[in-house]
């Protein structure tokens, strides 16, 4: 009788081309400046991606070869110097290196007592530190903001609906309302619609030139809720807006949330880190006071997706939402199924890969240290960029920089064009830029205005890639303007 497994059967040579792998990524990385950006997907290689499943195996070789050419030119660009569109991250080659030996040991974080666990709490544990979170907080690694903001909404909600929600659900006389700037992040919305708490009971506010929350208008808008017999319970605070960066008053927004005895949340999914820098740090003050505090390891700690982080003010919150102990998932006090926390107990998932080790692996080998130069160089880039757009007669700044995210329009200033045409030019110039590998700066709408974004959480950006970058926009928008 033949038994049948997935180990190579020659380990020898499997190993040997493992080992090719692992020497021709690190090429990769180390010349990827050389690279385009990006590059179009052409036809011919595009069909590939569509092929019929096989019934017999392939060498993996081959299988490798078809990875090199179809997969890897045709990458999204984030790992390149020159990215810098939306909110994304760079990774490292140190969280290459631990996604290999993650996926090694390939434990399942559930539960149980093994090392993985705790190295995820460990990173928690440094989280918290970080933040000036109490040290009876609680947290876990998610996948990223989205979910971050997820688990602590679904906190917040249980905590201050009024009622046994997990029991009787979400059904009340008095609705539950969420608040937040209009530039909050979408994935707000998306779990208050996700919780049954609904669209029609996130009320978003408006923001000033500086696009923070106005919070007059909050409090306003608290009043009036409240009058008509809803029930705010939750204010979304920002730590970093998608947009701009912007950050909202976060003492004041804990105080209103304190006074209205509603849950405070904080979305500080790249600009929470800006207290690691020593020029900005204090535009995160008050983040500490959050009951909630959401933010992303894969953007602006640099580290290979995905990672975020939730941290919640009161453990027994945050375990009473989402604990279930079925007989099967018995927790014991000796063998595998002990262990002092189960991590299911603090989360809708039950299976969880080993995200602490890339975390735990990046903050050991490079120390915070480098990561506050880093943060810190990544806000001077920002700034030297800002000033380069100001001193340029055709740059028009379009919303304050506040940390490290630049929007500004490519105008020429002697042709008084329409705001239609200007915007549709530099929605050419940001294509034009994707399409030709140079760079990839994002855009933004502000104020009817289509804005090119640069939002840098890049460790690889040198200045000399900002010049070429301004240059090539400056280029872009003179040949556009001369046809
Ligand atoms: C990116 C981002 C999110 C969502 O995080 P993901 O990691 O993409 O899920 C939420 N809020 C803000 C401000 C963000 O920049």
């Amino acid at each position: 009788m033949t038994e049948v497994n997935l180990d190579p059967e020659d380990w020898e040579s499997f190993q040997d081309l493992g080992t090719k792998m692992l020497v021709e990524m690190m090429t990769h990385l180390k010349t990827i400046r050389d690279k385009p950006v990006w590059q179009p997907i052409p036809d011919s290689v595009r069909s590939t991606y569509r092929e019929p499943l096989n019934e017999e195996p392939q060498h993996l070789s081959d299988v490798y070869q078809e990875f090199r050419d179809n997969i890897l030119p045709y990458a999204l660009g984030n790992i390149h110097p020159r990215f810098w569109g939306w909110v994304i991250g760079t990774g490292t080659p140190v969280g290459v290196l631990a996604e290999m030996l993650k996926a090694g040991m390939n434990p399942n974080l559930g539960g149980g007592d093994h090392s993985a666990n705790y190295i995820e709490m460990q990173v928690v544990e440094w989280m918290k530190e970080i933040f000036g979170f109490p040290r009876d907080a609680s947290g876990i690694l998610t996948t990223g903001g989205s979910m971050a903001n997820l688990v602590g909404l679904t906190v917040a909600r249980n905590k201050k609906t009024g009622h046994d929600v997990r029991n009787q659900g979400i059904y009340t006389t008095r609705p539950p309302v969420v608040y937040g700037s209009v530039e909050t992040h979408s994935s707000v919305q998306k779990a208050i619609e996700l919780l049954g708490i609904g669209k029609e009971f996130y009320h978003t506010i408006p923001v000033n030139d500086r696009f923070e929350i106005d919070l007059q208008s909050l409090t306003q808008t608290i009043e009036t809720d409240k009058e008509a017999g809803l029930r705010p319970i939750c204010i979304v605070g920002n730590a970093g807006t998608v947009n701009t960066g912007a950050f909202d008053n976060l003492p004041e927004l804990a105080q209103i949330a304190r006074q209205e005895n509603a849950w405070f949340h904080v979305d500080g999914a790249f600009g929470a880190f800006a207290c690691l820098s020593s020029s900005h740090k204090d535009l995160v003050h008050g983040i500490n006071q959050a009951d909630s505090l959401a933010f992303d390891l894969h953007k602006w700690m640099y580290m290979p997706y995905d990672i975020g982080c939730i941290l919640v003010r009161s453990e027994a919150d945050h375990y009473k939402t989402f604990t279930l102990t079925p007989d099967y998932l018995a927790h014991e006090t000796r063998g595998i199924p002990s262990g002092k926390k189960w991590l299911s107990d603090y989360d809708f998932l039950l299976s969880r890969g080993f995200r602490g080790l890339k975390a735990w692996m990046s903050l050991k080998t490079h120390g915070l240290k480098q990561y506050k130069l880093l943060i810190q160089q990544n806000i001077d880039q920002a700034q030297y960029l800002t000033d380069k757009v100001k001193s340029n007669l055709n740059l028009r700044l379009i919303a304050p920089t506040s940390l490290n995210t630049v929007c500004f329009q490519f105008v020429p200033h002697d042709k008084g064009l329409p705001i239609e045409e200007v915007n549709q030019m530099n929605r050419e110039i940001v294509l034009q830029l994707h399409e030709k590998g140079i760079a990839a700066p994002s855009y933004a709408s502000l104020n009817g205005l289509y804005a090119i974004r640069v939002c840098i959480t890049n460790h690889r950006s040198i200045r000399p890639d900002l010049d070429l970058f301004i240059q090539s926009v400056i280029e872009i928008g003179q040949n556009l303007t001369s046809v």
